[in-house]
């Protein structure tokens, strides 16, 4: 019988690149199945329209007579482009997304078939989600969960689907879901963020957080991604010895794309327009196989959104053209993992980038407030940053080839190092006018020139600014964007706020002109807030040992950097900023501690299955062949044989130590999870299960490499990494 592995290569090796047919431009294409600003425009009323405009841009509620006219347009709509089903499209917990799909088609009493979805079935949906994590809420207080309609991010049609963005809450009320924290926090920071950009522009009434991300991911042959347990039970490679290349020639990065990906790429662009997912650049990343997307940024509740459906468009699209997308942080030993780079900056109603240096010195004053207001927030809460990326698959990725460490840091280049260096030296309350004629000229005015040289970019930096937004480096190519630009939105919310109140104070009680008042402020925060900037290595032990000087966290796994988010502090400022209740982030980590344990058992598990169900065979099956080699060559040397045994007999010997080993790892790995699984308490069996249970993998991996490396290649079951990572 021929191995998996053989048959995979097989397939593999017979497939071509799908057609893709590129007619017309792809501005055309742009929404065409979106429910967005033109279609409104079309199919409401001036009524609904204006109602729905007022609730995306303040959060106004739309009544029950305006919801059952916009449901009848979006159905009339959707029907026209051919669906048959509705859905509400939602975030639970699991990090994925969620639906339910209906049909649209309903019965009369007499019989009369219709097509019927009203403001009822728009705003409000009871899915069956008993099975969705919860952390404990709906047993605490009511079973249901609800989904209820998010007018700010536009419905739109998927295959055959009416789909609607939701928000998914228990029935009293709390988040069962990452939109909803999210879009809280985007609200607590448009409000403070607006007042304060109203000591330079009276006329901004809005503030919305801006989000550009790049979704890092691998692309691998469908046949060959399911020959491996391990890829298809855990979404990376459990085992695999390294391919004898890697990435050392640096040839893939902004390579030549393979024809087979290209025309993967295409359709899936294709779809993303049509969708209104504004895509635009696509290149192959460091590793083999490994390729990159960015869309043009959005609003940050927007812009999740449409990561997530990318992430499932992908999924679909792949398979059509043969291959499996993997999102996990770090499918590969050896090679780099993926992220999810998070580019965020603030955006005015009125056009203006608030992290964007402009023409005059106020501009700039503006700019300087935001970006201090930026960094101050990020050193005085970079624990709960750290904690929002946390995950068992991002635990592989932080601090290895080019993903960011997991102490956080910010890089703001030695050019605006050199002006924050400055503005320190302001003195203290009022200001001459020669020091503010100075000031203006010499520092605030050459900050435009000084971002168009500002080069020396530190491509490492978990938290780096990038001339007009700041960038986050370590969320996982997995996450939900939602977790770490809920965290980010809501500290700068609270930082912001705190500004203006210190800021206003000095204004009424020391009678400073605002601009003053600004000075003296942002010169204290950048006093206080040194700490968090660095430029250097951070891999060095040297910033390792430092950065335990200045008290930074250096939470190197995910049951250790979720710690923070039930912290007095923490939960004194979710409550400030009405982001999420006592309750619900007491949930929240119940739940992330939850998905941690079950990964970690479930690859504990599949280690199991591999090393007893291929691995072990596999090497006896080898083992034998030597063993009847070597009898046949006594059977006719005698006791000469051994000069012709001599290998053979070492490498039995060699191949027979590590099966001692491997069993015996593996055997004692079982026992840790036993034992890790009687535990109740879930904070406790994380710890468990990433201190007793965890460290087992990587021993079980090094002999199962060392076999693979020692055995016939013909008798090797599992997809070896120079197969998955070089067959295009
Ligand atoms: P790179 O980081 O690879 O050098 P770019 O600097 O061109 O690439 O931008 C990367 C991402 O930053 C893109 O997704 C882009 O949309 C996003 N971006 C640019 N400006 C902003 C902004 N003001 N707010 C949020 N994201 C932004
Ligand atoms: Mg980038």
């Amino acid at each position: 019988m021929s191995l998996t592995r053989f048959t995979a290569l097989a397939d593999s090796n017979n497939r071509t690149p799908i057609a893709i047919e590129e007619k017309g431009r792809r501005s055309d294409l742009f929404g065409n199945n979106v429910f967005n600003d033109k279609r409104m425009l079309q199919y409401l009323t001036k009524d609904a329209l204006e109602s729905v405009k007022n609730a995306i841009s303040s959060g106004s509620k739309i009544n029950r007579k305006i919801a059952d006219q916009v449901a009848e347009a979006m159905k009339g709509w959707a029907i026209s482009m051919g669906a048959t089903h509705y859905t509400h499209w939602f975030q639970p917990l699991t990090g994925a997304t969620a639906e339910k799909h209906d049909a649209f088609f309903d019965l009369l009493p007499d019989g009369t078939a219709l097509e019927k979805f009203g403001g009822d079935q728009l705003v409000q949906q009871e899915p069956d989600a008993s099975s969705f994590p919860s952390g404990g809420i709906r047993n605490t207080f009511e079973a249901r969960g609800y989904t209820a309609w998010d007018p700010t991010s536009p419905a739109f049609i998927y295959g055959t689907t009416l789909c609607i963005p939701t928000i998914f809450v228990s029935y009293t009320g709390e988040a069962l879901d990452n939109k909803a924290p999210l879009l809280r926090a985007l609200a607590a920071v448009d409000e403070a963020a607006t007042a304060v950009a109203k000591y330079f522009d009276k006329n901004v009434s809005k503030v919305n957080a801006t989000l550009g991300w790049e979704q890092e991911y691998f692309l691998i042959d469908k046949a060959l991604a399911h020959s491996r347990p391990d890829i298809v039970l855990t979404g990376r490679t459990l085992v695999g010895n390294f391919a004898a290349k890697g990435q050392q020639l640096d040839d893939h990065y902004f390579g030549v794309i393979p024809s087979r990906v290209l025309s993967f790429m295409s359709e899936l662009e294709k779809e993303c327009t049509k969708l209104g997912v504004p895509v635009k650049t696509r290149h192959n990343e460091v590793a083999p196989n490994q390729f990159e997307l960015a869309p043009v940024f959005e609003e940050a509740n927007l812009a999740v959104d449409h990561n997530l459906l990318l992430m499932d468009v992908m999924d679909k699209v792949a398979d059509k053209h043969g291959f499996k997308v993997l999102f996990h942080e770090k499918p590969f030993a050896g090679i780099n993992g993926s992220g999810k780079h998070n580019n965020w900056s603030l955006a005015t109603d009125t056009g203006v980038n608030l992290l964007s240096p402009g023409s005059t010195p106020m501009k700039n004053l503006q700019f300087l407030t935001f970006f201090i207001n930026t960094i101050k927030a990020v050193d005085r809460y970079e624990e709960l940053l750290r904690s929002s990326i946390a995950s068992a698959s991002n635990d592989h990725r932080l601090g290895t080839n080019e993903a960011p460490p997991a102490i956080f840091s910010i890089f703001i280049g030695t050019q605006l190092s050199g002006v924050l260096d400055e503005l320190e030296g302001v003195s203290k309350g009022k200001l001459s006018p020669q020091e503010k004629t100075e000031l203006k000229l010499n520092v605030v005015g050459k900050i435009p020139e000084i971002l168009l040289d500002n080069t020396d970019r530190n491509r490492t930096s978990p938290f780096a600014f990038t001339g007009n937004k700041f960038e986050m480096r370590g969320v996982g190519a997995k996450t939900n964007s939602a977790k770490p630009m809920t965290i980010l939105n809501m500290i700068v919310a609270k930082q912001l706020q705190e500004f203006k109140k210190e800021v206003d104070a000095l204004i009424d009680k020391k009678d400073l002109k605002k601009d003053e008042a600004v000075f003296n402020i942002l010169r204290e925060y950048i006093k206080t807030s040194k700490r968090i900037r660095f430029d250097g290595d951070g891999y060095s032990k040297e910033w390792e040992n430092e950065a335990k000087k200045r008290k930074l966290s250096n939470n190197k796994n995910t049951p250790d950097a979720l710690q923070v988010l039930t912290s007095k502090e923490s939960l004194a400022l979710f409550k400030a900023t009405k982001v999420m209740s006592e309750v619900e982030v007491g949930a929240r980590l119940e739940v992330e501690l939850d998905t941690y344990i079950l990964n970690i058992q479930i690859e504990g598990r599949v280690y199991n299955e591999l090393v007893y169900g291929f691995i072990i065979p596999a090497a006896i099956a080898y083992q034998n062949k030597l063993i009847a080699n070597v009898t046949g060559l006594k059977d006719i040397y005698g006791a000469a044989h051994k000069k012709f045994s001599e290998g053979q007999l070492a490498m039995i010997e060699e191949i027979g130590e590590h099966l001692v080993e491997i069993k015996k790892m593996t055997d004692a790995m079982t026992d840790a999870r036993r034992r890790a699984n009687v535990i109740i308490d879930s904070k406790k069996k994380s710890e468990a299960y990433c201190q007793n249970v965890k460290p087992y993998f990587d021993v079980i991996r090094t002999h199962s490499d060392k076999l693979e490396k020692l055995m016939d290649d013909k008798l090797w079951p599992l997809t070896k990494y120079r197969e998955l990572l070089f067959i295009k």
